[in-house]
């Protein structure tokens, strides 16, 4: 498995559709394990395919460790309630905002296997749910958020955080 470069918000591919997996090749079977590697090594807890510089729809999404969730072609089918909290991306290190999402997401996808499948996610994965697949059509969070955090507010979290 290999690590993978992650590309910064001034990165031109990180704005474009990313288009859909017609058959799971080895070379997809390849980029998720790679995806799934480099989401290890970063600490993140979801990762796009055009974040790699892939434009194709595929996300893995960890927000509980050892939950692993391989997404390819995902979409929304339902959504319900709402939250509003903290958002950060790989794409764009340092910099924080405050994103409303569904509180509950449902979303369908393909499997490794080229299985269709639902999975539903509330909390902090739903939230990731919205932010990955935003990715597949060239939007990040800052287009959505509320609001972005100060750099004073950012200091703060950080001192909390020690
Ligand atoms: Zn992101």
């Amino acid at each position: 498995m290999a690590i993978l470069k992650i590309l910064t918000e001034e990165d031109p591919i990180l704005r474009k559709t990313s288009r859909k997996v017609d058959a799971i090749t080895p070379r997809i079977q390849i980029l998720l394990d790679d995806m799934i590697a480099t989401l290890h090594k970063s600490g993140g807890v979801g990762l796009a395919a055009p974040q790699v510089g892939v434009l194709r729809r595929v996300v893995v999404v960890e927000t509980e460790p050892g939950n692993l969730i391989e997404l390819i072609n995902p979409v929304i089918v339902e959504t319900s309630g709402s939250q509003t909290g903290q958002e950060g991306c790989l794409s764009l290190p340092g910099r924080w905002g405050i994103c409303t999402r569904p509180d509950t997401v449902t979303v369908e996808a393909t499997n490794r296997r080229g299985e269709r499948f639902r999975v539903t996610g509330t909390g902090l994965t739903a939230r990731c749910f919205c932010h990955e697949l935003d990715h597949l059509d060239g939007i990040l969070y800052p287009d959505v958020a509320d609001r972005m955090l100060t750099r004073a507010e950012i200091d703060k979290m950080m001192e909390d955080d020690d």
